[in-house]
């Protein structure tokens, strides 16, 4: 099967601090993994990377088969200009911890916004999408609310449906539940399970909720110092941890 996210070899550094450390990272297309690690693993960084938000500084990174970032010697083989940033990020959709809905806008605005403005759909049609993606996260009555009249689970739930709107084959969710009231946790994993349920979309999940990563991936990635330290199923990783490390920060999480 091809490998719809390759890293080969990547050094990410902010200034003295090694944030991935020769790191070697395949996802099969239609894959659902999971990263846990402590924090300061690099977690987030090796998403904002998948997302073209952060460069590296050695190594190559392909999406799809296609080469997003390769650097040698800090310096960058492809480079970074808009429109190939813009090209590779319509590949990934992406969901923070706190939501990051424009203020502003509507639910409905908020998820039509990029079909109508990124990829040019008129506003009956950039709507249309959004109403059909706020259905499918069980919003339909919420479509005219704002951001602020709405719960966490329910911002949450308008964030997937907006990191859906362009069709990305791979999306990303860096801890998507962990900013919820724990009653909350459940209406978004329900929705995050749904996707998980698409056999060609590829999901990574960073996530410190044990129950987030087994009710979502077919294999779990525990990450420290920047590298990946085991990898494997959910129940050999959570159940049969080989890794010292591993066993001592599920202790921690648990
Ligand atoms: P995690 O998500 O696993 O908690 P991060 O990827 O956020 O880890 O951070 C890894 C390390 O990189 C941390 O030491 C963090 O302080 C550092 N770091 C992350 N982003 C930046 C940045 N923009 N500038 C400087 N240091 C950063
Ligand atoms: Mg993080």
């Amino acid at each position: 099967m091809s490998d719809m996210i390759t890293f080969d070899k990547v050094d990410k550094r902010f200034g003295q601090t090694v944030v991935l450390d020769q790191f070697d990272f395949r996802v099969a297309r239609g894959e659902k993994v999971a990263i846990i690690g402590p924090s300061g693993s690099g977690k987030s960084t090796l998403l904002r990377i998948i997302m073209a938000l952060q460069d590296i500084d050695e190594g190559k990174v392909s999406l799809d088969g296609r080469p997003l970032w390769d650097a040698a010697g800090g310096k960058h083989r492809i480079k970074p200009t808009r429109k190939h940033l813009r090209d590779m990020r319509s590949l990934v959709g992406m969901v923070f911890q706190n939501f990051n809905l424009f203020p502003n806008l509507t639910a409905l605005g908020n998820v039509a916004a990029a079909p109508r403005h990124v990829l040019g759909l008129s506003q009956v049609e950039a709507e249309a999408r959004a109403t059909a993606l706020l259905a499918q996260v069980g919003l339909s009555d919420k479509l005219q609310n704002y951001p602020a009249t709405l719960s966490g689970g329910q911002q949450q739930r308008v964030a997937i449906a907006r990191a859906m709107a362009l069709e990305p084959k791979i999306m990303l969710f860096d801890e998507a539940t962990s900013a919820l009231d724990p009653e909350r946790v459940g209406e978004v994993l329900e929705v995050m399970r749904a996707l998980a349920h698409e056999r060609d979309l590829t999901i990574v999940v960073v996530t410190h909720q044990i129950g987030v990563a087994r009710a979502i991936a077919d294999r779990i990635c525990f990450m420290e110092g920047g590298r990946i330290l085991e990898d494997g199923t959910p129940q050999q990783i959570l159940n049969e941890p080989r890794n010292e490390r591993t066993r001592a920060f599920l202790r921690a999480v648990h």
